[in-house]
């Protein structure tokens, strides 16, 4: 018998959380179809009733001295429209992320009709010609057709809802006509293969709309098996309402909830995490609730006034007028501008910003949490970005777990793996495990590390060899290869 792939005396860490062990993985068809030990040829698992002992492969690698987990999951993205500008995906392929949930903080690419000029952070996707997916199945099926080399899930953003169901006057209430309009898009994107509902309480085109109305909206996703994911009202100030604000949601309308990049932001916010997290650990014991985490003490959005006044230092990531000022201080432009930050920013306006603005104890302990998920929250068009968009998957491996110890590479391999495949519902992923699909990837434990920074933001990261998706190598010798085997991910039956 002649298999697809054989990866070699590697070690083990199945996504899990158990300890990791010395096995071979043998993949065929885009499956698991074999995992056994290496030494003495004994059968651990095999799907077909071939001995594994006797057997050739296709393409064989040598996984020695290093790790086989599952590909990463990166479960908060802002990829919709990247999977078709960079099928390469070179920016998480060389991660190891295998799985992209795009559609996060209340803008997704689809569904969205509307013509009309779109409010603050819809712009982070792209400007208005990019909208061109009325329904989710749209974009479906143009992924089906142009696939990427990383899978792609898609929440529905309660922004695009309300812009187009609300005709642009999102600055008010959604009255009763409008929420009808609201819920049934939402209705048919689910059954499009929509995975959930995604909110940006904090941004202009979400910020006035009352709890009621979110409620309404997350009722509909249980049925489906629907999630909801929750960039909050507030990340800063307010951030301990809006936690209680989130579980009142998650409670009245009994939705499997993720609060999306979890942080406490400004100085006179730092420690709030030690409340958020016990608030979040009490409302566990009867909601479905979870968070995702990317692991760095600056942000990225949207350059906002409000967002400036809180930040300890600025740096502008682009900006439609001023292409030159990527990268810079918003500081040293005022400056230059001899204008005021808040003219300095109208000027600049649309533009993106770097916000230093976190706690490292915050952080740290908010990557340890039990229920955290572990999400880049990359912005792919920036000109300058965010390192988190090219670093974030090896920052927890290497910083986080192996230098800094916060927990063991296992555990930190099932926060973006294991884990957030059974919280998105992503079946047969996120596990090694005999009949699953071959989401895999090969990394070296004593190397893997992150190399952005927010100097140079767009290095590729340490240690991480090999990627397969669907089975097909889609990373190898620091290179993207040229498949593109990514599937359209939809939720699974919960029930
Ligand atoms: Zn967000």
């Amino acid at each position: 018998m002649e298999y697809d792939i054989h990866l070699k005396n590697g070690e083990i860490i199945d996504g899990t959380g158990a300890p990791k062990f010395k096995s071979d993985v043998v993949i065929h068809k885009g499956k698991i179809i074999g995992i056994f030990p290496p030494e003495n040829g004994d059968v651990r698992n095999v799907s077909d009733n071939h001995f594994l002992s006797s057997f050739t492969a296709k393409h064989t690698f040598n996984a020695d001295g290093k790790i086989i987990s599952p590909g990463f999951i990166d479960v908060h993205t802002h990829d919709d429209d990247n999977v078709f500008l960079d099928p390469s995906m070179s920016s998480k392929v060389s991660q190891g992320v295998t799985t992209c949930i795009a559609g996060n903080c209340g803008i997704s690419l689809a569904p969205f009709s509307y013509n009309g000029e779109v409010p603050a952070p819809i712009a982070l996707l792209g400007k208005s010609d990019v909208f061109r997916f009325p329904r989710v199945k749209d974009y479906k099926n143009h992924f089906n057709n142009n696939p990427s080399s990383v899978n792609v899930a898609l929440l529905t953003g309660h922004s695009m809802l309300r812009v187009e169901a609300m005709n642009g006057e999102f600055d008010r209430p959604a009255n009763s006509t409008e929420i009808k309009k609201m819920v049934d898009n939402l209705q048919i994107a689910l059954e499009d293969g929509s995975i959930g509902l995604s909110t940006g309480l904090a941004y202009p085109a979400a910020n006035a709309a009352p709890t009621s109305e979110i409620i309404e909206l997350a009722k509909v996703l249980p049925p489906q098996n629907g999630i909801f994911t929750t960039h909050m009202r507030n990340e800063a100030i307010d951030v301990i309402k809006s936690v209680q604000e989130t579980i009142e949601i998650s409670s009245s309308s009994n939705v499997r909830t993720v609060i999306s990049h979890h942080k406490c932001a400004g100085r006179e916010n730092w420690g709030k995490s030690e409340k958020t997290l016990q608030l979040i650990e009490e409302a566990k014991k009867n909601n479905c609730l979870d968070l995702d985490c990317y692991p760095y003490t600056a942000s990225s959005t949207m350059l906002l006034k409000s967002f400036v006044k809180r930040a300890d230092k600025v740096l502008v990531t682009w900006s439609d007028k001023y292409s030159d000022v990527s990268g810079q201080d918003l500081n040293d432009l005022a400056k230059k501008f001899n204008l005021n930050i808040d003219d300095t920013i109208d000027k600049l306006y649309p533009a993106g910003a770097i916000y230093f603005q976190m706690d490292d104890q915050d952080l740290n302990r908010i990557l340890q949490f039990p229920g955290t998920m572990i999400g880049s929250d990359g912005i792919p068009g920036d000109r300058h970005p965010h390192p988190r968009l090219w670093g974030t998957f090896p920052r927890v491996l290497g910083k986080y777990s192996r230098e800094m110890k916060l927990f063991p590479l296992e555990e930190a391999v099932y926060k973006m793996t294991g884990k957030s495949a059974s919280v998105f519902g992503l079946e047969s992923r996120g596990v090694i495990e005999v009949g699953n699909y071959a989401d895999l990837v090969v990394f070296n434990p004593k190397t893997v590390n992150d190399n952005a920074s927010y100097q140079s933001p767009k290095l590729r990261s340490e240690g991480i060899e090999n990627v397969f998706v669907n089975g097909m190598l889609v990373w190898e010798n620091d290179k993207p290869t040229s498949n593109r085997p990514g599937k359209f991910l939809s939720g699974k039956n919960f029930s």
